[in-house]
């Protein structure tokens, strides 16, 4: 089968054919280019590389080299040591202007070739060379493979780098640079020729889109910080004089290089490189530039484009009364429950926990003025640092005000700093222990010690209503059975085992997920019975039920429920009539748990 990304980016390129531009001829090694050749990359952050053209032809690496090797000297001497010799301004110059700051003498950007000269000395190593090997190995660790020196390009751009030459001593004059400006311009050049495929390129680039991590390798090369330093560096002045003619149309962090390359980062996403050597007026690439452009317009690339409004956070909010949830509680404590079940709310969150996602929760909040509150993120997929402040404040406000927020958080997406101290709040595997929690925190409240579980198993739907006669008959039956935390209970596919009524503990119900894992469906509570639900599958248990801890139930078995129905028929009918009102009300609440919520 032919991947449909694969189908658009060979009929792009095939629309994208620019035949503009002139091939660099002030290097006589670049100016030999075949100025047909073309390649485009595009890497995915988790490594899979689609290509169209030659992908695989090696040329230099020219200005690509700068924000790795800015990269480099941020790693090696960190922010302050680095901000001291070169600034982060757009120039709106060209790449080889001779130019300083006028007020503080530093290269405008790293980006510029007076900049880029500056970030090489700043590489950690005893000499120019040992600097140089530690940048080759260095762009290696993003490209996920070992790369060498192109020497006939170096030979031939050091022979002719007059304009370079010039911009290194004039930064040693402003004792810019500190060492040998002929040594760290020897560097500089051969850095730039360094040999790269556009499927390397299309890998460097996509391990800074990849938060710093290289997609194939899995190796963490460069700080997430200093990742967001290098885009912005590149997103302000990677394409020199046109940086904002590029920024309002493609939208993405990019940096291009004489030889004809460009690579472009679509932050979180993916890595792109093109190559094709004819150059526009300002050095870049004309069809790459092209093709960029049309690449962004039509798969909405550019940064600026909002796609999902991350303040829909809250993907449910309701009060604890209208939740579908089996509760056996006595009655006297049920109506307490009724009576303050509005002031518990829950909030079912989604998606990434941004800012404004967190500030939509707190706003909510706010508003309802729960007196406890279930934040319930099993559906979040990540929470970023401000979040989390930001939860944790509303827990503050909770608490002021005498309530309490618990979490649900199978996954810890959204670890507690307080865990396992005082502070910490109530975490819980799903929503049905956190309801529990809460209920009896609210019983608690209200003066009301919660139930003894025996009272809770007395007020078990199957058992509540039976007149004595029949209890009598059933209790006779039941066995007290003890398992330990992991044991299995019941196994999925195997036959009816009875109804089991959880008395201490917890059972934990799963079926096979994919591969060999499991999905949890529920926690089990004491007050609540599992195994009967089998009678709606022909009798087959369809989940596994695994003692979540050491565990208490009362069974009536199979073989109990069987003997009931020969031997006392009105007992029977009756614990039949008690098993199917209560089968239609779990199907009652949850079919309106489906309109509520759904
Ligand atoms: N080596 C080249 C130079 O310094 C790199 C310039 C570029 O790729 N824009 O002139």
């Amino acid at each position: 089968m032919r991947s449909p990304v694969q189908q658009y980016l060979e009929s792009i390129v095939d629309q994208c054919n620019s035949g503009d531009g002139e091939v660099a001829a002030y290097i006589p090694e670049l100016a030999a280019a075949d100025p047909d050749q073309f390649a485009l990359a595009l890497a995915t952050v988790d490594g899979h590389v689609y290509t169209v053209g030659n992908a695989e032809t090696a040329y230099s690496i020219q200005s690509i080299s700068k924000p790795f090797t800015y990269a480099l000297a941020l790693s090696d001497q960190g922010f302050e040591a680095v901000g001291r010799k070169v600034d982060v301004e757009p120039s709106g110059e060209a790449f080889n202007e001779i130019s300083l700051a006028s007020d503080t003498g530093r290269p405008k950007n790293p980006m510029i070739n007076a900049g880029a000269i500056t970030a090489s000395s700043l590489v950690s190593g005893d000499s120019g060379i040992h600097r140089f090997t530690r940048v080759r190995e260095w762009f290696g660790r993003f490209a996920g493979r070992a790369l060498e020196l192109d020497e006939s390009v170096y030979t031939s751009e050091i022979t002719t780098a007059h304009r370079n030459r010039a911009i290194a001593h004039m930064l040693r004059e402003f004792d810019i640079l500190e060492g040998d400006p002929e040594e760290t311009l020897d560097q500089y050049i051969r850095q730039c020729a360094i040999s790269v495929t556009t499927q390397d390129l299309s890998l460097m680039a996509a391990t800074l889109a990849n938060g710093g991590i290289q997609p194939t390798s899995g190796e963490r090369v460069l700080e997430a910080t200093y990742v967001e330093r290098v885009l912005s560096v590149m997103a302000t002045c990677g394409m020199y004089d046109s940086a904002g003619d590029w920024i309002s149309s493609v939208g993405m962090p990019a940096k291009s290089g004489v030889s004809g390359g460009i690579i472009a980062v679509l932050p979180g996403q993916a890595g792109f490189a093109v190559f094709s050597p004819r150059l526009d007026p300002h050095g870049n690439s004309a069809r790459g530039v092209q093709l960029c452009e049309r690449m962004s317009g039509d798969m909405d690339m550019h940064m600026m484009h909002v796609g999902r409004m991350s303040n829909t956070a809250v993907r449910a909010r309701y009060p604890l009364s209208e939740l579908a949830l089996r509760r056996a509680r006595p009655e006297a404590d049920q109506a307490v429950l009724d009576a303050h079940a509005e002031k518990t709310m829950i909030y079912e969150l989604h998606g990434d926990l941004l800012f404004a996602g967190a500030e939509h929760v707190v706003r909510a909040v706010v508003n309802d003025a729960p007196d406890l509150a279930i934040i319930d993120v099993r559906k979040v997929d990540d929470v970023a640092d401000v979040a989390r402040v930001t939860l944790l404040g509303l827990r503050t406000m909770l608490r002021e005000a005498g309530g309490e927020a618990a979490v649900v958080d199978p996954e810890g997406v959204m670890p507690d700093p307080d865990a396992g101290t005082q502070k910490a709040s109530p975490y819980f595997d799903d929503l049905d222990s956190a309801v529990r929690w809460c209920e009896d925190e609210l019983l608690r409240q209200h003066g009301r010690e919660p139930a003894e579980e025996r009272t809770l198993v007395d007020e078990h739907p199957l058992l509540r209503d039976l007149t004595p006669q029949a209890r009598k008959v059933i209790d006779h039956h039941i066995e007290e059975v003890h398992y330990q935390a992991e044991d299995i209970v019941l196994e999925a596919g195997g036959k009816f085992a009875g109804v089991h009524l959880i008395t201490s503990g917890t059972a934990i119900a799963s079926v096979e997920g994919p591969g060999s894992s499991r999905v949890r469906l529920v926690t089990i509570n004491p007050g609540t019975s599992f195994g009967e639900l089998a009678l709606g599958t022909e009798g087959v248990q369809e989940t596994r039920v695994v003692a979540g801890s050491d565990l208490t139930v009362l069974r009536l078995s199979a073989e109990a429920i069987e003997t009931i129905t020969a031997e006392h028929p009105d007992v029977g009918l009756e614990m039949w009539q008690a098993m199917t009102r209560d089968a239609y009300r779990v199907a009652d609440r949850a079919l309106r748990s489906g309109i509520t919520f759904g």
